[in-house]
């Protein structure tokens, strides 16, 4: 397991690959890294068995994941999905670039895994696709499926939360990121009646959009 020097800083993850089909870390992804940074201690504490990443592109969220909570000899096991092949192909790229692997499924969300893997999960981070965009975009091929959200750029995340709540062990920890737009304390409502209980562990304003990475786990 990594000591807290050997940390890498986020910034250190290399893309070796890439494709124009596989979304590139971005304020979002580096948000949600930043996420995991801060709780790195109590990760750490947490002691995981399996972490799972849902839409994992390029493999820079997972990876840096690995690389704060180690993996030889340290008994976690990691596994990340995406609709898009490409995505899957980049992340194996980045996880063996720095020494880590993790199993990776081209699947929607979590499709042909619940059974095996239902309360199993100690770790689940999503970015998934947040951008209101209209219905029909959503689940298109290739990159577009990345960012587009449907209605309030919820259509994604209102499907994955109940997936999640399947999935999660008792000490289970989610952490998603999400938009204003798409009503983060509707999404906290929707959790609470699940059981969970949440808070905003990184906030951040770009030009662009206004972040919330939010942390779920049982009451
Ligand atoms: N996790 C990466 C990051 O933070 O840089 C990529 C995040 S990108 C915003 C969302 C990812 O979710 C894309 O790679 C996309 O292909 C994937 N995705 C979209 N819909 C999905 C679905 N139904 N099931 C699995 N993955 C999905």
């Amino acid at each position: 397991m990594a000591s807290y020097k050997e940390l890498p800083k986020t910034a250190q993850i290399r893309l070796v690959s890439s494709h124009e089909e596989v979304y590139e870390p971005c304020d979002d992804s580096f948000a949600l890294v930043d996420a995991l940074l801060a709780d790195r201690t109590k990760l750490l504490e947490h002691r995981p068995m399996l972490c799972m990443e849902i839409g994992c592109g390029s493999g820079y969220v997972i990876t840096s994941l690995a690389l704060i909570l180690g993996q030889e000899g340290s008994g976690v096991n990691y596994i990340a999905t995406d609709i898009n092949p490409h995505a899957v192909r980049v992340t194996h790229e980045t996880l063996e670039a720095h020494g880590v692997s993790a199993e990776l499924i081209v699947t929607d969300i979590a499709s042909g895994l619940e059974k095996r893997l239902a309360g199993l999960v100690d770790v689940m981070i999503v970015n998934p696709p947040y951008v209101p965009t209209p219905e029909d975009e959503v689940g298109a091929e290739g990159i577009t499926a990345s960012w587009a959200g449907g209605e309030n750029g919820r259509s994604v995340i209102d499907r994955i939360l109940p997936i999640a709540d399947r999935l999660l062990s008792e000490k289970g920890w989610l952490y998603m990121v999400t938009l204003t737009a798409n009503n983060p304390s509707e999404i906290c409502l929707e959790m609470k009646k699940k059981g969970y209980a949440s808070k905003i562990v990184v906030q951040r304003s770009t030009e662009e959009e206004n972040l919330h990475i939010i942390k779920f786990w049982r009451d």
